[in-house]
C-alpha cells in the first residue's frame, strides 16, 4: 500500500467507520484515475477525485447481505462445471491408472479454472486425492468455518449407458442444462463454492474469519478422504463455528400441503449400523432333513425381526420441521402440524404410509445380502444375512443389537456388528448463529421459499467432522422438481444452467454473510 494512499484512506475509514482494509485493497487496485503517479510510485489522488470517478460505488466494500456482482463472475462458469464433469472421478479400491489420472487431471484443471483462488488460498492434497484449501481471514479471534463437498461420483450402472441423452462423462451443455454425472451430486457444490470464492477474490473480498474448503475423493465409498482431512484439522487444534455440507435441497411442488418451495436444511443425520446374522445348525442329507436347516432358521430370524419393528417416534428435527412447515399449511393441516405433541399419533400414521417419510420416524431394518448352501441335495450347516440399520436419534448401536437379539430369540443365530458403525449425529440448534446465517442466505437468494430443518436419513462426509464443531448444516440449493431426485445416482443427471448460476450466488452470499453479527 503506497503511503499517501494509505493515509488518505485512513482518513476515509475514520470518517465512514469502515473497520477493515477491504476498501483499501480495492481502491489500490483501481488505476484509471488519470492522476499523476508520484516519484515514489504513489497515486496522488484525493477522495473527491475517487468519488467523481465513481470508484467508491464501483468498489463498494462487500458487507453481509450483499449479493454477487455478476461482472465479477467468470463468464465460463457453466463450461467450468461441464469440464469438471468430464473427468471420471469414480473412486474404487485399487484404483486403476485411468481413474488415478482422472483425479490428478481434475486437480490440475482446477488450478487453471480458478487462478485467483489458487494464488490466494493454501492448497493441500490429503490421502492422495482429497483437497483442503485455507483462506486466511483478517480476524484470527473469530472461529473458522468449513465448506465441504466431494469430488468423486458414482459409476454409471452397467447396461444403462444407452439411456443417457449425453455421455455421463462428456462435456455437454444443451437445452439450458449442463449434463453428466456429478452435475447434481456433488461437483455442483464443489465447483459452485470455488466459483464463488474466485468471484469474491475478483471483488477484492477479504473474509474476517478463516475459511476452509475441504473436498473429499471417496465420499461414495468410504469417506477416507474426509476422515484424513478431519484428522489433519484436529491435529491443528481447529474448532469450527459451523460446517456446510451437501444434504437437503429445495423441494418445489413436492410437498403436497405446502404451496411454496421448501428449502430443507439437514440439522441432523441418522446413525448407521450393519449386522451379520449367522445361523448355525447340524447339517445332513436333504432327503431326510433333521431340522429346518440353517436356511430355515435364518428365514425365521429375519421374519421375526421384521415382525418386531422399532417404535416410531417424532424426534426433535422432525418436530421442528413440522413446526416450520405448519406456517404455510392451510387450516386443519397447519394446526395439526404445529401441535406435534398433541397429534403425534396422527402425524406418525400419515408418515408411516410412505417409505421415505416413514424413515424419518423409525430406525429402519433393511436385509441386503443373504447367502447359504452349496448344493441342492445338501442341508447347509450355516447361512447368513447382512442387515443394514439406520438409527433414529434416541437409539444407539448397542440398543439396536439388544433389540435384534430379543426379537429373534434364537440361540442358533449369532449377531455380529460389522465395521463402520455411526451413532446418530448431534442435532444442530436452529437457534444457532450458523442456522440463522444459512436461513438468511436462503431467504435472500430465494425470497419466496420456506426454510425448514430436516433429518437426513443417509450418511454424508460431514459425519467425519463431527468432533470439530457443534453445528453441521447439510444443504445444497438445488431446486428439485418431480423426477429430479431419480437423476441423482441415476440416469441423465443434469442441472439447469440458471440453477447452477444461483448456486454460485448462494455460496457467495453464504460466505459474505458468515461475517454478519446475526
Ligand atoms: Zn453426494
Amino acid at each position: 500500500m503506497p503511503q499517501m494512499m494509505s493515509d488518505r484512506l485512513q482518513t476515509h475509514q475514520e470518517a465512514t467507520g469502515d473497520a477493515d482494509g477491504t476498501v483499501l485493497g480495492k481502491l489500490y487496485s483501481y488505476t484509471d484515475t488519470n492522476s499523476p503517479i508520484n516519484t515514489d510510485g504513489f497515486y496522488n489522488v484525493s477522495f473527491h477525485q475517487l468519488k467523481r470517478h465513481n470508484v467508491l460505488t464501483r468498489f463498494r466494500r462487500i458487507r453481509p447481505g450483499m449479493m454477487m456482482q455478476e461482472e465479477t463472475m467468470s463468464i465460463n462458469y457453466a463450461e467450468h462445471l461441464s469440464k469438471a464433469i468430464s473427468f471420471p472421478t469414480v473412486y474404487q479400491d485399487n484404483l486403476d491408472a485411468a481413474h488415478k489420472a482422472a483425479f490428478v487431471d481434475f486437480r490440475n484443471y482446477l488450478a487453471t479454472a480458478f487462478p485467483r483462488l489458487h494464488s490466494t488460498l493454501k492448497q493441500e492434497v490429503i490421502e492422495n486425492y482429497s483437497l483442503l484449501y485455507t483462506w486466511k481471514g483478517s480476524n484470527p479471534k473469530l472461529k473458522p468455518i468449513l465448506l465441504i463437498a466431494h469430488m468423486d461420483v458414482v459409476p454409471v450402472e452397467q447396461g444403462t449407458e444407452a439411456k443417457w441423452k449425453y455421455p455421463a462423462f462428456g462435456e455437454n451443455i444443451d437445452s439450458g442444462y449442463i449434463w453428466g454425472r456429478g452435475s447434481m451430486d456433488d461437483k455442483v457444490s464443489m465447483m459452485g463454492v470455488m466459483e464463488a470464492v474466485e468471484s469474491l477474490l475478483a471483488s477484492g473480498y477479504q473474509p474476517q474469519r478463516d475459511i476452509y474448503l475441504a473436498f473429499g475423493h471417496d465420499e461414495e465409498v468410504h469417506g477416507n478422504g474426509a476422515a484424513g482431512i478431519s484428522a489433519e484439522l484436529e491435529k491443528r487444534g481447529l474448532y469450527f463455528d459451523y460446517i456446510l455440507d451437501e444434504g437437503g435441497g429445495i423441494a418445489d411442488g413436492l410437498i403436497p400441503q405446502v404451496d411454496k418451495p421448501v428449502a430443507f436444511v439437514g440439522i441432523a443425520e441418522k446413525g448407521y449400523l450393519t449386522l451379520q446374522l449367522d445361523a448355525n445348525v447340524i447339517g445332513g442329507h436333504s432327503s431326510a432333513p433333521a431340522n429346518e436347516g440353517a436356511v430355515g432358521v435364518l428365514a425365521r430370524a429375519i421374519y421375526r425381526l421384521q415382525d418386531h419393528p422399532f417404535h416410531s417416534r417424532l424426534t426433535t428435527p422432525v418436530r421442528q420441521m413440522f413446526h416450520e412447515l405448519s406456517r404455510n399449511m392451510p387450516g386443519v393441516q397447519g394446526f395439526v402440524a404445529k401441535h406435534t405433541s398433541l397429534f403425534a399419533g396422527l402425524i406418525k400414521n400419515e408418515l408411516a404410509d410412505n417409505a421415505y417419510t416413514s424413515s424419518l420416524i423409525q430406525t429402519t431394518i433393511a436385509p441386503t445380502i443373504v447367502s447359504g448352501g452349496v448344493q441342492d441335495n445338501v442341508m447347509p450347516t450355516t447361512a447368513k444375512v447382512v442387515i443394514n440399520f439406520r438409527l433414529l436419534h434416541g437409539e444407539t448401536s448397542q440398543s439396536v443389537i439388544n433389540h435384534v437379539k430379543r426379537a429373534i430369540h434364537d440361540k442358533r443365530v449369532t449377531v455380529t456388528a460389522m465395521d463402520d458403525v455411526w451413532e446418530p449425529s448431534k442435532v444442530t440448534s436452529i437457534k444457532s448463529r450458523s442456522y440463522r446465517v444459512l436461513r438468511k442466505t436462503i431467504q435472500q437468494l430465494y425470497p419466496n421459499t420456506t426454510v425448514a430443518p430436516d433429518l437426513n436419513v443417509s450418511l454424508s462426509d460431514s459425519r467425519h467432522y463431527a468432533s470439530l464443531t457443534d453445528n453441521i448444516l447439510r444443504f445444497v440449493p438445488l431446486q428439485m422438481h418431480t423426477g429430479d431426485i431419480e437423476r441423482i445416482h441415476g440416469t441423465n443427471e443434469r442441472i439447469a444452467v440458471s440453477t447452477y448460476k444461483s448456486t454460485i450466488k448462494f455460496y457467495y452470499a453464504f460466505i459474505v454473510n458468515s461475517d454478519s453479527q446475526l
